[in-house]
């Protein structure tokens, strides 16, 4: 349903939480966050902080219990598709091997044939949602050829349904991934930091801009660079978005 997404210089994890707040009038039932730990002392782990019900009612508690410090974090709001309302099934989810952190809009139509084949391989799943396999093709491509390019375009080419996303990489954890098929993803950077969102409205008023991905992009967002290709092209040519103030 939403999506925001940060990477600074700055700790933005108080931040991730109320930009997230700004997308409930879109309406869900559960959110979640994920705040990557870059102190390199165990660079797989993912904070993972996820709840049933408005973000509004433990957004202050959240954040005055004080969150992981973090430079890299991702938000979702999520409106149930595939997978009852529960904790296991709010986004993010992750990979089995921990590397990497998922939220999605949309629905993986094919996902149960990509479920099977990943419990044959010996995937264990943590929640009845279409996003999971994605996490787990995400770490099983990674394993094979140790390439995060090659991952994502072997990972995204073995989707059908509409899906946009944003990810990270405990490897990469000063990078951003967002994706679009049929559901849209802006990113950019505001106040200092790089963005994915899939709503303006949770940058809005800030300093900086912003750009919409057209189908079947992809977008590599650090804290002041943002590059866009195809990822239906396996070395992802870059391609120019046009940058629109945000105001
Ligand atoms: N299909 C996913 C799920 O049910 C994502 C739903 C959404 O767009 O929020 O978890």
């Amino acid at each position: 349903c939403g999506i925001v997404a940060f990477v600074s210089g700055q700790p933005v994890q108080d931040r991730t939480v109320h930009a997230l707040e700004k997308l409930e009038y879109r309406g869900y039932d559960s959110y979640g966050f994920s705040f990557a730990q870059s102190d390199g002392v165990k660079a797989s782990d993912f904070a993972i902080v996820r709840g049933v019900g408005p973000l509004s009612e433990q957004a202050q508690a959240l954040v005055a219990g004080g969150l992981p410090q973090v430079n890299a974090a991702i938000g979702h709001t999520r409106w149930a598709t595939h997978g009852g309302v529960t904790v296991p099934n709010a986004h993010p989810h992750r990979s089995f091997d921990g590397k990497f952190a998922v939220v999605h809009n949309g629905v993986i139509e094919n996902f149960l044939e990509l479920k099977r084949d990943l419990i044959a391989g010996g995937v264990e799943f943590s929640s009845e949602t279409d996003t999971e396999v994605i996490a787990h093709l995400l770490a099983r491509h990674y394993a094979t050829s140790g390439d995060l390019d090659a991952a994502l375009h072997a990972t995204l080419a073995q989707l059908s349904g509409e899906f946009g996303l944003a990810i990270t990489c405990a490897d990469r954890p000063e990078l951003l991934i967002g994706v679009r098929r049929l559901s849209p993803i802006a990113v950019g950077i505001a106040d200092g930091a790089g963005f994915i969102c899939s709503d303006p409205v949770a940058v809005a008023g800030q300093d900086g801009w912003i750009a919409y991905l057209e189908e079947d992009q992809i977008a590599f967002v650090t804290r002041d660079a943002v590059r866009v290709a195809s990822f239906l092209t396996p070395d992802f040519p870059a391609v120019e978005l046009e940058r629109i103030p945000l105001t």
